[in-house]
This record gives C-alpha cells, sequence and structure tokens, in this order.
C-alpha cells in the first residue's frame, strides 16, 4: 500500500506533469470505488488542474477549486500514461483499471493522463469529486501530518501520552497520525529501537524523543529516495529502501540478527529481535497454534 512518501511523490510527479493542464474527461470504470455523485465526474471536464497534494494517504488534484481526491488503498497504484489517444476505450468488468483521468492534448497531438488501478478481489479504492477536501470523511477525520511543520516531539508526547495502545497500532492509526501504514510503522519502531507491542502511555520522555526523530528522518528519508521518480518505479524504490518490513528471514543490516514476522488474521509485522526486543522473539500466535 502507498504510504505517506510514496502519496507524496505521487502529488509532486502530478504537480509537474498534470499541473497546468485541462481535464479532457475521467472515465470511471469500476462503479463502486465513486463515492460521491453530487457534482458528478463530468463536471471536472474542461477544468484546467491547479495543484496536487496529499492529506495522510489521500491525493488530492485540485482542478480550479473542484477538487478530485482518491485513496489508492492496499493494492491500488496510480499509472501515468504519456499518451492516451490510442488508448482503448474502457469497459466496466474485468482488469485493474478503475478510473482513467484524460488531460487535453499537447501541440503535438499526444494526450498524457494517468490510470488509477486496483490489483486483487478486494476493491477498496476511493475516488471522491467535491468542492471541500475536508467533506471526505476519512481526510475529515486524520490526525497530524507527521511532516508538518507544526508535528513537534511535543505533539507525540501528548498522542502516546494517553494512550493504551500498543504502539505499532498507534502509529498506523490515521486518525491519530496522518499518513503512515504497515511498512512505515515496521521501519519507525526499527529506528527506534521499540518493540511494536510496547504500550504507548508507557515509554518514557527519552523514548517519546528517539520515537520522534525515527519518525521523521524515516519519513523524509523515503520522500528523499523517492522525490523525482516516476510513478512506475516507486514501488521499487519504496521496497529497496525499507530495512525490516517484508524482510522475513533477511540479515538485520544493523545487527546481523534474523528478522522475524508475527501474522495476524490479514497481515503481518516484521522486527529485529536484537535491535527491538532485547534479543527475545515475540509470541507468533498464529505460528504457535500451528505448532501444537
Ligand atoms: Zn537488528
Amino acid at each position: 500500500m502507498p504510504e505517506l512518501p510514496e502519496v507524496e511523490s505521487l502529488a509532486e510527479f502530478l504537480r509537474e506533469h498534470a499541473v497546468g493542464r485541462a481535464i479532457a474527461g475521467v472515465d470511471v470504470v469500476a462503479f463502486q470505488a465513486l463515492k460521491t455523485v453530487d457534482p458528478p465526474v463530468t463536471a471536472l471536464g474542461g477544468l484546467i488542474v491547479t495543484g496536487a497534494g496529499r492529506y495522510g494517504k489521500f491525493l488530492d488534484l485540485d482542478c480550479d477549486g473542484l477538487h478530485l481526491i482518491f485513496h489508492l488503498a492496499r493494492a491500488g497504484w496510480l499509472r501515468w500514461r504519456d499518451d492516451l489517444t490510442g488508448a482503448r476505450p474502457v469497459r466496466p468488468g474485468k482488469g485493474p483499471l478503475a478510473v482513467r483521468v484524460r488531460l487535453t492534448p499537447d501541440d503535438d497531438g499526444r494526450a498524457p493522463g494517468f490510470e488509477l488501478t486496483e490489483a486483487g478481489t478486494q476493491k477498496r479504492l476511493a475516488v471522491y469529486v467535491t468542492e471541500d477536501p475536508a467533506s471526505v470523511p476519512g481526510v475529515a477525520a486524520l490526525g497530524p501530518d507527521p511532516l508538518s511543520p507544526s508535528f513537534t516531539a511535543d505533539t507525540l508526547k501528548g498522542i502516546v501520552g494517553g494512550s493504551r495502545m500498543q504502539i505499532k497500532g498507534l502509529l498506523r492509526d490515521q486518525k491519530v497520525i496522518a499518513g503512515i501504514g504497515n511498512a512505515y510503522s515496521d521501519e519507525v519502531l526499527h529506528v527506534a529501537r521499540m518493540s511494536p507491542f510496547k504500550i504507548a502511555s508507557s515509554l518514557t520522555d527519552a523514548q517519546v524523543a528517539d520515537l520522534y526523530e525515527a519518525i521523521i528522518t524515516t519519513l523524509r528519508d523515503a520522500v528523499a529516495r523517492s522525490r523525482g521518480l516516476a510513478a512506475k518505479d516507486l514501488k521499487t524504490e519504496k521496497k529497496s529502501g525499507l530495512r525490516v518490513h517484508g524482510r522475513t528471514g533477511q540479515k538485520c543490516e544493523v545487527c546481523g540478527d534474523t528478522v522475524r514476522e508475527v501474522s495476524f488474521a490479514d497481515s503481518s509485522l516484521q522486527y529485529c529481535p536484537t535491535c527491538q526486543t532485547g534479543g527475545k522473539p515475540l509470541a507468533d500466535r498464529r505460528l504457535s497454534r500451528l505448532l501444537k
């Protein structure tokens, strides 16, 4: 799933490539993805793209005051197309294509645009057309953005202080902090040398300071690495930059221990025992059940 750094890069990519062009049309293929009815998507036709930004993991294409907002969910992605003039008309049904946004042609006749795709059977990609981004429930509910200048160590202290949540779950909760998901919460906790199961309110002031540093450096580094990359190269870059997430069984680059995993019903987390849990593997309920 694209998280804050990837969504930030996609927004930057759209600022470079889409801003200043007019929308020729928006074709919705996966009808269930469109969460708003008024204004209709056809209202975007002819409007100039004036900006592209991000709220947490939501992307916002500002079309002269009318916003096309989308959330790529777990298996969604944005695919930039240099020229859509020869593209086949979109038909609802099979395939990953959910939405196609066509921009007006260049002088050379090429009509660029982008497509939102979603792999898999669980369709969670969500698209909104609205005059007010805050009218999107997921946007309105977002916690503070960790890359905003107003997100300080004190902000984080206030957040963890009153919470009985495990720190991994807290970092992923969009209502608490916006933009961090399963991958970057694993990364942040590895940098902070902290167990994912630690209870938030049990953190000492020094640990909160470490966690704050870990959040900021991890996200900033990831944003810097993906800057300037084409949308299609972001996934590979994300994977290659990760220290523990998705690296079960591989060596921890910091200490040489083996990266381990804890599995849940529909996700898993990765961590390094030596770096994060005093060398002790965390209980993996699925695994221990299998071993009985
Ligand atoms: Zn390690």
